[in-house]
């Protein structure tokens, strides 16, 4: 079975398949372990190019997680990828993903990494500002090249969503707004050294339900109409991606398939079917199918607090400290229920806390947070001489890969020699 779940009889926590009790045995040093189903994340992501139909793709936001073993399951199923550095779009191709099917994105992209762009010819540089395409245009005309740019438009739309994670409103560093487009227009039809092959637009992460999705998609849409009747008929819209996940808050988005089939249905109905439609998630694909498995080191009991302290802190997973994000929080071994206890990270920091949790009367020897599989390792540091956390690749029930921590010795080292 995808995903986690209880297993029937002894309510121990499974990923997977997998019994994640056993991630212990697989692990060369100390610390924290996370685990990922790498079978769900292939179901899902099947799901959502089906729901595409032809003539679309899927570019994993691989900001969300970067994991070889898991470019190289999503390429074997056609997707491409959303990148937004140039070790992103080098890993993307070394794990197997065809540039035609690369989009870059980042409101400041380095010389450096627009010539990498322009060399390795993908699909198209995702522009954010008028300023950036003049250097792209500058950067192209010097290199003899032609390059591919679709322009990311700010739609103005707002979400209903953490402010850090909404990106589609005027204020936001995001995008070019309405003011600018006729601008970009021109400039990027009159140079010999740019070819304008779609718009595209992101509105931000965490969408609970289509509407600020639709709505974006459908600027999107009017702009590439208005831009074909200008001599500039595209290639592809991309509507982004933002799907929300189920985080067991009580608020259950829609599935990732859904959105894209909306968007399907926007671009027909919108007149623009021969277009190639692109979509970025990446939380939906990867975030409900990754589990990080932290031991219980103590429990702290005074008359104001119960705590239980772990293994894991902010510095493994850092979205509770950095969006105020909800994580289940579970005994590894059984059900969560009785007693509740705040459950903190060892760092140096107050906000390295990651709420209440009913782990039971006795704090359990292990705990399992779950759905950390996006914006978990990737946003990880070493913050407090603390290693990178030990990945774990799972598929049939098994584990197939690993990535082991580099451990504190390895830590330790750099820093001396800095
Ligand atoms: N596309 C762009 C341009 C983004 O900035 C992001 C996330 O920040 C995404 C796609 C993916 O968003 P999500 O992981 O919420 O699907």
């Amino acid at each position: 079975m995808n995903g986690f779940h209880r297993h029937p009889e002894t309510q121990a926590a499974v990923l997977g398949g997998f019994p994640l009790s056993e991630v212990f045995r697989y692990q060369e040093s100390g610390g924290p372990i996370y685990a990922y189903d790498l079978d769900g994340i292939e179901a899902v992501a099947r799901a959502v190019i089906g729901a595409l139909g032809e003539r679309a793709f899927v570019a994993y936001a691989m900001k969300a997680n970067s994991a070889g073993s898991i470019l190289r399951r999503l390429a074997s199923v056609g997707a491409g990828a959303d990148v937004v550095s140039g070790a992103e779009l080098t890993l993307a191709r070394r794990a197997g993903i065809g540039p035609r099917k690369i989009v870059m994105s980042g409101v400041a992209k380095s010389d450096a990494e627009i010539d990498l762009a322009l060399s390795e010819d993908i699909r198209a540089i995702q522009v954010e500002s008028i300023e950036e395409l003049s250097r792209i245009e500058a950067r192209a005309r010097a290199a003899g090249k032609r390059g591919n740019v679709s322009v990311r438009i700010n739609p103005n739309v707002s979400i209903d969503s953490h402010a850090h994670i909404a990106t589609g409103h005027d204020a936001a560093k995001f995008g070019i707004v309405r003011d600018a487009w006729p601008a970009v227009l021109e400039l990027a039809v009159r140079s010999s050294s740019l070819c304008l092959v779609g718009v595209s637009a992101h509105v931000g992460s965490m969408l609970r339900n289509f509407d600020a999705y639709l709505a974006s998609a459908a600027t999107v849409c009017e702009l590439a109409r208005a831009w074909a009747s200008h001599a500039a008929p595209l290639e592809f819209v991309d509507f982004g991606g933002g799907y929300g996940i189920d985080y067991g808050t009580g608020e259950v988005p829609p599935p990732p398939h859904e959105f894209a089939a909306r968007a399907k249905d926007l671009l027909r109905a919108q007149g623009l079917g021969s277009l190639e439609l692109i979509v970025e998630p990446g939380r939906s694909l990867v975030g409900p199918f990754g589990a990080l498995v932290a031991r219980v080191i103590q429990s702290k009991v005074t008359h104001a607090r119960r705590w239980v302290m772990i293994n894991a802190g902010m510095n493994d997973m850092i979205r509770p400290a950095l969006y105020g994000a909800q994580h289940r929080i579970e005994p590894l071994e059984r059900s969560p229920e009785g007693q509740s206890w705040q459950v903190v990270g060892p760092v140096c920091e107050s906000s390295d806390d990651f709420g209440r949790h009913d782990l039971g009367a006795e704090p359990p020897e292990a705990v399992v947070v779950r759905d950390v599989g996006a914006y978990g390792f990737t946003l990880a540091s070493e913050y407090n001489g603390r290693p990178l956390p030990t990945e774990l690749f799972l598929s049939a029930g098994r584990v197939v890969s690993s990535s082991q921590s580099p451990g504190a010795e390895a830590w330790i080292e750099r820093r001396l020699r800095a």
